[in-house]
């Protein structure tokens, strides 16, 4: 076919340079320009698109939560399988990464999670999740189904690829710490940088958005126990209340923010639950809080997490109640931070394919990401991938029950982690002369 003619034609212009080769490849401006214009076409193929679509509305279909993601992986396993690209299983549970090309440095990774919600789907549509109370509303779905295309187009030029690409298809974004799991488990060894996507309703279809440095906040979750006396709600003087107490804690709670902080360092602290009592006439014995906290830097939640013990702690005893504090470290996420290199490169590429116009710059956000685990150990990028289209109704925010993907922004995803890896690899070889006989052995 012709993408894989012209790719054939720039590699081969490649490997037939005479010596050193290092990140001035001997294409052209032009020619390396050409790779991801030529992906998504490839990508916008029917058949390419539809067989993405498909896999999309099968994991739909099946939502699994995090770590349980058994159908989830073992359909992307089939489709690798189909591809004849080998890949590593179990990693981290439910977790598989593949590997295309050399097998020999350098090595690049692609990231999907794979992992659903729990909550339950209002959109109606033949492909409704059917399973209560768990619905893909995250858009991981699509993520699956985006690597899986990459997949798909990269294995057709596995012999010109200028190193080896790797797949990390991941459980348990959604607060399991599935990508630190992963990590442990070695999935990024040898790995020098790593890409990663999400779907956003913020940005048109054809567009993306990223920036470089932090760009997702550090945060965990906390809960408090605030521990009194219970008894008759009209006789006080013979309890300690620990409603009152919890009051005062989140009130207290409030004041890190507003009045502890640099109001130019971006912080969150929300008590989001708060259970205690059951009737009218009671004082209860004890009332439960709990919530998140988030902020940029590690040293700001580092700060924010002790004194959000210290605070719920002092504050409940001078009600004379007593207190515990839990932190909760699997769910604990630190900020998510793009690499400087990585952003310029992603610039060049993205521009490439979809015109600089298309290229946006988004704001730093206090939600989280566990891909922060990956661009903490290695180099590593996180951009949205724009599915806006007002032709077709509203896309809701994540998490919404009804969250809809918009199909149509699936090869843009495959089309742009097929170019960033082989782009990266071409730009990124190893500054060593290479003997052109053993690269005309490779041909
Ligand atoms: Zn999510
Ligand atoms: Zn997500």
């Amino acid at each position: 076919m012709g993408s894989s003619k012209l790719l054939s034609l720039l590699v081969t212009l490649y490997l037939l340079a005479p010596t050193s080769i290092s990140s001035d490849v001997s294409l052209s401006p032009e020619e390396l320009t050409q790779i991801p214009v030529k992906f998504l076409d490839f990508a916008k193929k029917p058949e390419i698109f539809y067989w993405m679509v498909n896999i999309r509305r099968k994991i739909h279909e099946n939502p699994e939560l995090g770590f349980q993601e058994f159908e989830t992986s073992k359909l992307i396993r089939a489709e690798l399988d189909q591809m004849g690209i080998p890949y590593k299983f179990p990693v981290a549970v439910t977790g598989v990464v593949g590997y295309i090309g050399t097998g020999q440095p350098p090595f690049v990774a692609l990231r999907a999670d794979m992992d659903a919600l729990a909550m339950e789907e209002s959109v109606e549509w033949e492909h409704k999740s059917k399973v209560p109370g768990k619905m893909h509303a995250c858009g991981h779905d699509a993520h699956v189904a985006m690597l899986l295309g990459a997949a798909k187009m990269l294995q057709v030029f596995r012999h010109e690829i200028k190193g080896t690409i790797v797949l990390v298809f991941q459980p348990a974004e959604e607060g399991g710490g599935g990508a630190k799991k992963m990590l442990d488990a070695g999935a990024l060894e040898n790995v020098e940088a790593i890409f990663g996507l999400h779907v956003s309703s913020l940005f048109p279809v054809g567009s993306v958005a990223s920036r470089p440095g932090p760009t997702l906040a550090a945060g965990g979750f906390f809960e408090a126990v605030i521990n009194g006396k219970g008894g008759h709600a009209a006789i006080p003087q013979h309890t300690i209340d620990p409603i009152v107490a919890a009051s005062n804690v989140i009130v207290s709670l409030q004041h890190l923010v507003s009045r502890e902080a640099d109001p130019l360092d971006s912080q969150v602290l929300t008590v989001a639950k708060f259970e205690g009592g059951g009737a009218f006439n009671i004082i209860p014995d004890s009332v439960t809080i709990g919530g998140t906290f988030r902020a940029f830097s590690e040293e700001s939640i580092i700060q924010l997490k002790q004194r959000i013990e210290e605070v719920v702690m002092k504050q409940a005893s001078v009600q004379r109640c007593n207190a515990t504090v839990t932190f909760d470290d699997k769910s604990f996420y630190p900020v998510t931070v793009n690499n400087k290199n990585l952003h310029e490169h992603f610039q060049k590429v993205a521009a490439d394919m979809l015109g600089i116009q298309n290229i946006k710059e988004n704001r730093p956000l206090m939600g989280t990401e566990d891909f922060s685990f990956f661009a903490e150990a290695i180099p590593g990028y996180f951009y949205y991938l724009g599915m806006n289209d007002e032709t077709k109704g509203k896309f809701e925010a994540g998490h919404s029950p009804y969250f809809r993907v918009n199909e149509d922004a699936l090869p843009y995803g495959a089309a742009l982690h097929a170019s960033l890896a082989t782009r990266y690899l071409l730009e990124n070889q190893p500054k060593t002369t290479l003997a052109s006989g053993s690269l005309h052995d490779e041909l």
